[in-house]
């Protein structure tokens, strides 16, 4: 298919007919928009049938990506990209006096995700595609995403995010291709010539209806395949005998009852809490996809004994483990397979990534719930867990502690991460320091039994959405200093370091900074009507809200900050504007006082005719993947201050380090090898080490009163907490007694001193312009090892096996395209 301009122009007009029936100047910016992304997916569907084709005709191994979240963001902007149509779209449009940007912009998120965890699966697929791997995701179509988060009187409050109200137009509905997932009911068993088999019965079934979404790769013909499933009650509607018993409405209720399943997406990062919609969710997702991938393979080969050498199933965290007990499921009871053979397949097929080690994130199901609910797939899990225990017991015999502490059932639970390590040939950590405290602490008993199945794959983002296309000045000065190879292959962006020094190419870098910092004041300006100035230190922290990411430490250390200059208004600081983002759980009371607390100093900071323009505080609304695109690349400084050994790895820093930030941060997650790539002066370090932190937990921690007493900076400023900045003593009551009562947890008061240090260092270093612009540069000539490029080429050699399948649409060459 040749998109030439003209074939285009006449594409979109005739499209805007058939569709709408309108003409160009009938139609509304939504009319335009949806067409565009329609010409847009029509040009993708062949490169996408061809890519299922060629995977078919070579027979290679695919990888299929499950995960309970896909944090997609818009895909206009980056398919157009991807597809390289971006420029030829722009001028077609233009040509027919249409804006592509304020069309790009009309795209909502596709937000069905909570944060690091979604966005990690939203760059592994487009990292997968553009890598050229045989790879797909799978995961849930909820109806609802991620709530929108308003501030209201300084307070969140969450609005439901109804996405799909316009359609989604990247999404084809395969209702051909849907199956039944059964919930509830008994399980009856028979012995059937001699072999015991097992009858599902009475249970209520639910369609599971797949969406498919086309994941274009860079630049390279690959179109693979997001399928996202949707729960639909069986027989909607056509029940008359419950409408001539006069059911309607019980039969109403039961359809959206059923439907609910994938209404919306549980808003709690990294917190399971235990309800049975979210067990469903789980059980949901899993049955449909394992069951379209077993039905297809075995439709094709005639047999499933070689599975496990052309299929490898990902469990992204535990959410998706069940696939473990599903598809033992699926090999037993409807394909007749014995127990070893099918165990040896499935454990061969699945891999599995530990996402976090923050004890109240690790899921588990109540056993009475659990049997209840998925009746065939407790027996199976009870078989692996006695399977499992009778190995333990020949390598502890007697050691009953240990083994009970390992069991996948113990004390009325079912431990989701024991089963995924049981059931898996692979289990990662996703930074190198989390990987060693999962071998050396959480996981330590599993590592010693199972020494060979723990391996790092150090989490990345796609340097193609987070700066080509989300900084596309910086990414044009890039190719032109070092040229373009840097997009096929991130880690030449090391060339940028003889850059560092170089005080032209610093004032280009610096030029573009500025005009970024510009555009973001503008959008503040706007929304919130506070005057931020350019040439103040953007000093970001963007994330969810969480005590462990310790967005407090942040505030504490701001209020202290503003107490100085309150005292010493001529005290010697760079302007500041300290920007926030991020949402909270809704139930999570203390998320939300913190979001008050900021927008109340907020309130207070930039109020005062005393400050001036030294101090800004501003924390923006509904922090979502299209935010980040905008924030990220303005910003100067990243705060990457969680307590030491709790956050797993971070992403965000990643995208701040490509987009030329300097890190404020501790050695945790990622942070330990970006500080390893750049060299220690590139980034500003502080507070304590995983292994203090981790040294005080196994003494019951350490007593903050201690530090409040001793540090009169320390008192003044959470004094003003209970009172000065708050209404009364009950507003920030739950922060306020973490830091004193419950004994601060997360070592915010611990840490404040050396991170007042760091901080007045930054001011310090931002003074001293070229050495701050060197540190800049030298931070995203070295972020090329963050690419989920590099991740999912180590996923693709070290666990999966799976080789690059390269694509070719012999009609689309460039040589024959190009005009
Ligand atoms: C990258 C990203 C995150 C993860 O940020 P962390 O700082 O690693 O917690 C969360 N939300 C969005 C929208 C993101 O793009």
């Amino acid at each position: 298919m040749n998109l030439d301009k003209e074939a285009f122009k006449q594409a979109f007009i005739e499209k805007l007919q058939t569709m709408y029936g309108k003409s160009i100047e009938g139609a509304s910016s939504l009319d335009r928009y949806t067409t565009l992304c329609s010409v847009v997916r029509d040009y993708m569907c062949k490169k996408w049938i061809l890519t299922n084709q060629q995977y078919e005709a070579r027979s290679e191994k695919q990888i299929y990506y499950f995960s309970i979240e896909f944090l997609l963001g818009r895909l206009l902007s980056s398919n157009l990209l991807n597809l390289n149509i971006r420029e030829r779209c722009r001028e077609a449009l233009g040509e027919l006096g249409i804006n592509l940007g304020e069309l790009e912009n009309m795209e909502p998120d596709a937000g069905l995700g909570n944060g690091g965890l979604g966005r990690l699966a939203a760059c592994f697929l487009d990292s997968m595609a553009s890598r050229h791997l045989p790879g797909h995701g799978c995961g849930i179509r909820y109806k609802y995403g991620l709530f929108e988060q308003k501030i209201i009187d300084g307070h969140q409050v969450e609005l439901p995010d109804n996405w799909l109200k316009d359609g989604y137009a990247w999404e084809i509905r395969k209702a051909d291709r849907s199956v039944e997932v059964r919930f509830g009911g008994q399980v009856r068993t028979e012995t059937i010539k001699g072999r015991l088999t097992y009858f599902h019965e009475n249970y209520e079934p639910v369609l599971a209806v797949p969406y498919d979404i086309p994941i274009a790769g860079y630049q390279n013909d690959t179109v693979n395949t997001l399928c996202l499933w949707s729960a639909e009650s069986i027989n909607a509607g056509s029940d008359y005998s419950s409408f001539n018993r006069g059911d309607y409405l019980k039969t109403v209720e039961y359809k959206s009852a059923v439907e609910s399943i994938s209404h919306i997406l549980y808003p709690d990062d990294r917190y399971p809490g235990g309800m049975v919609l979210r067990l469903k969710q789980e059980y949901f997702f899993v049955s449909a996809g394992l069951q379209r991938i077993i039905r297809h393979y075995k439709a094709r080969h005639g047999t499933l004994s070689d599975f496990a050498d052309k299929v490898a199933i990902h469990i992204n965290d535990t959410h998706p483990a069940l696939a473990i007990p599903e598809m033992l499921r699926i090999l037993i009871d409807e394909e007749g397979m014995d127990w070893d053979e099918a165990w040896e397949i499935t454990s061969n097929t699945m891999s599995y990534t530990n996402h976090t080690i923050l004890p109240e994130a690790l899921e588990k199901w109540p056993v009475d719930m659990f049997k209840a609910l998925l009746p065939r797939i407790y027996l199976l899990v009870n078989e692996i867990n006695e399977r499992f225990c009778r190995k333990l017991w020949e390598r502890y015999p007697g050691d009953w502690s240990k083994i009970a502490s390992m069991a996948i059932i113990s004390y009325g639970y079912v431990h989701m991460a024991h089963l995924a390590v049981a059931g898996s040939y692979s289990v990662n950590g996703v930074a190198k320091i989390h990987t060693e405290i999962l071998k050396k602490q959480v996981m330590r008993h599993f590592h010693e039994f199972y020494p060979r199945k723990f391996n790092n794959k150090t989490n990345g983002v796609t340097h193609r959405r987070w700066l080509l296309n989300a900084n596309p000045q910086l990414a044009g000065l890039i190719t032109e200093a070092i040229g373009p190879s840097w997009i096929y292959h991130p880690t030449d962006l090391g060339q940028l370091q003889k850059y560092a020094g170089d005080s032209l190419f610093q004032e280009q870098f610096a030029g573009i900074k500025k005009k970024n910092k510009e555009d973001l004041g503008r959008f503040i300006r706007e929304k919130l009507g506070v005057a931020v100035d350019p040439a103040s230190i953007f000093d970001v922290q963007v994330k969810r809200i969480h005590a462990y990411k310790r967005q407090v430490l942040n505030v504490l250390h701001i209020m202290d900050l503003y107490n100085r200059l309150k005292v010493n208004p001529n005290l010697d600081i760079v302007p500041r504007t300290f920007i926030f983002a991020g949402k909270a759980a809704p139930g999570y009371i203390y998320a939300k006082q913190i979001i008050k607390l900021i927008t109340t100093l907020a309130a207070v900071v930039n109020n005062d005719p005393g400050i001036g323009d030294k101090l800004k505080v501003v924390f923006l609304e509904n922090y979502s993947v299209s935010l980040a695109e905008m924030i990220i690349p303005a910003a100067d400084v990243s705060e990457q201050i969680s307590a030491a050994s709790r956050e797993a790895s971070g992403t965000g820093n990643m995208k701040f380090m490509l987009n030329g930030a300097v890190t404020i941060g501790t050695l945790d997650g990622a942070n330990i090898e970006m500080r390893a790539e750049m060299g220690e002066n590139n980034i500003i370090i502080f507070g304590l080490t995983a292994d203090q932190v981790l040294a005080y937990y196994q003494n019951g921690g350490y007593k903050s009163q201690d530090e409040y007493l001793s540090n009169p900076r320390i008192r003044t400023v959470v004094d003003q907490l209970a009172c000065g900045l708050s209404a009364g003593p009950e507003e920030f009551k739950d922060i306020y007694d973490s830091l004193l009562y419950y004994n601060d947890e997360y070592f915010v008061l611990k840490d404040f001193p050396a991170y007042a240090a760091a901080q007045s260092k930054v001011d310090s270093l931002f003074q001293r312009r070229r050495e701050w612009l060197s540190m800049a540069i030298s931070n995203t000539a070295q972020a090329g090892r963050f690419s989920s490029d590099r991740t999912i080429s180590e996923y693709a050699i070290g666990i999966w096996k799976i080789k690059p399948v390269i694509i070719v649409d012999w009609d689309d060459i460039d040589l024959w395209n190009k005009k």
